[in-house]
């Protein structure tokens, strides 16, 4: 049997930059994952600026800046017509310190916040280890943990689950996941190809019920794009492949020709468990909520949960603050996924993807148009974006 203080289940990009707050505020924390190595899957890229100042704060900005494609806004289009409406953060130049969007796949920016971990003695990250078992008690949490040298049993003071939308904490504490599974799937590719040709920004949202689809690029190199679009999720896993091709016959811009490098396809869900605390048991990002990706708001509500939480927990561990704080924590996040994220983000899927009637489309190009041309009013509109944010639970 180990003992440990923190242990964080789940090494995705959420249970990495928990850790990393924790460990940045001395706290002593263990991460433990499942998989032999990080996953490469082909998920978030975008980061919206909210969360910048969190990474700042991490010190973890500069190198997401430097392996990042920067994009200056989004850019939504509409497939029939054209247009073009590049919303574009020098808006806020004079409100916020960080007017842009990274654009990094997500297993670059875990990569950066492994790196950085590695610099903390009191911080350890454990592959090959998958949380299997969980026995909660008042003051402490006890793990049952497979490795490939047999089964560990681990005693933590607290646990973290930040194990992911099929999370083994949640299920093993038989958590419900409260919400909805929506009837089309994702396909998720990365390609190279030549897409700036064709006209399009760093970040391109089309709207169509047939060709609606999110193009962006993934990383500092102009040749690689992530290019996602939906299709029934009746259809089964096999032959993907083919019909992505079929679709990229006249889906691609210009016709350009592309490669495909990767590809995945996803279900989509907006779902959120009952609380976010059970006592000793912390759930974060896609543990504990999740939602279509459509819009960049899911890894972005998991890292804020994320920069909130290690805080907090740093200071109850440290006997700075009373445990309660730690149902602030769960409070306040279920809320802001409720009433902000899980909203805005089935919002942005619906403009991109239904077959509206002309007059709810016209509804939508002409609030498109206002935001484009009156800087004012995309102004407050990307400053509104903060009320995802959790300021700190500790003043
Ligand atoms: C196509 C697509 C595009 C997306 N684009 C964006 C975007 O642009 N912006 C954005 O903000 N979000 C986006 N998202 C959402 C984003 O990918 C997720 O919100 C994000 O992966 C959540 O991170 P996480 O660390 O909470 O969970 P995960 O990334 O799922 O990580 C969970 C980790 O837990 C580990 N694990 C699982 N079970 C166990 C266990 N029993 N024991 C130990 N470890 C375990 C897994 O191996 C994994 O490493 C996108 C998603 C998809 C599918």
């Amino acid at each position: 049997m180990e003992r440990r203080s923190i242990v964080v289940a789940g090494g995705g990009p959420t249970g990495l930059a928990v850790a990393l707050g924790l460990a940045q505020r001395g706290a002593e924390v263990t991460v433990l994952d499942r998989a032999p190595e990080p996953s490469n899957a082909p998920r978030a890229l975008a980061y919206l600026h909210p969360v910048l100042p969190g990474f700042a704060a991490l010190g973890v900005l500069d190198d997401i800046k430097a392996d990042a494609a920067i994009s200056d806004g989004m850019n939504f289009f509409d497939h029939e017509s054209g247009e073009s409406f590049h919303l574009t953060l020098d808006a806020i130049e004079n409100d916020f310190p960080f007017p842009f969007v990274p654009l990094l796949g997500q297993h670059r920016v875990s990569a950066i916040l492994l790196r950085h971990l590695a610099e903390y003695d009191n911080a350890e990250v454990l592959f090959g280890h998958e949380v299997v078992g969980i026995q909660p008690e008042d003051d402490n949490v006890t793990l049952t943990v497979n490795t490939a040298e047999g089964e560990k049993v681990i005693v933590a003071d607290w646990l973290v689950g930040a194990d992911g939308a099929t999370s083994a904490v949640r299920k093993l504490m038989n958590l419900s996941f409260d919400g909805i599974t929506w009837p089309e799937k994702f396909v998720s590719t990365n390609i190279r190809a030549d897409l700036h040709a064709a006209g399009l920004q760093m970040t391109n949202w089309r709207i169509d019920p047939v060709y609606g689809a999110v193009i962006a690029r993934y990383s500092s190199d102009d040749s690689l794009w992530r290019f996602t679009f939906k299709e029934d999720a009746e259809l089964p896993d096999e032959g993907l492949e083919e019909r992505i091709h079929a679709h990229f016959e006249t889906a691609i811009p210009g016709n350009l020709p592309y490669e495909i490098i990767q590809f995945a396809p996803y279900r989509m869900h907006q779902r959120a468990t009952s609380s976010f605390r059970f006592g000793r048991v912390l759930l974060a990002g896609d543990a504990a909520h999740v939602t279509n990706p459509i819009g960049g708001l899911g890894l972005t509500g998991g890292f804020l949960d994320a920069f909130v939480l290690s805080e907090a927990l740093a200071a109850v561990v440290h006997g700075e603050v009373e445990d309660a704080v730690l149902d602030r924590y769960s409070d306040e996040r279920r809320r802001v996924y409720l009433e902000y994220v899980s909203p805005t983000a089935s919002m942005t899927k619906g403009i991109l993807f239904d077959d509206h009637p002309a007059e709810v489309k016209q509804q939508i190009i002409g609030h498109l148009r206002h935001l484009r041309d009156d800087t004012e009013f995309r102004r407050q509109d990307l400053l509104s974006m903060q009320a995802m944010v959790t300021p700190s639970l500790l003043g």
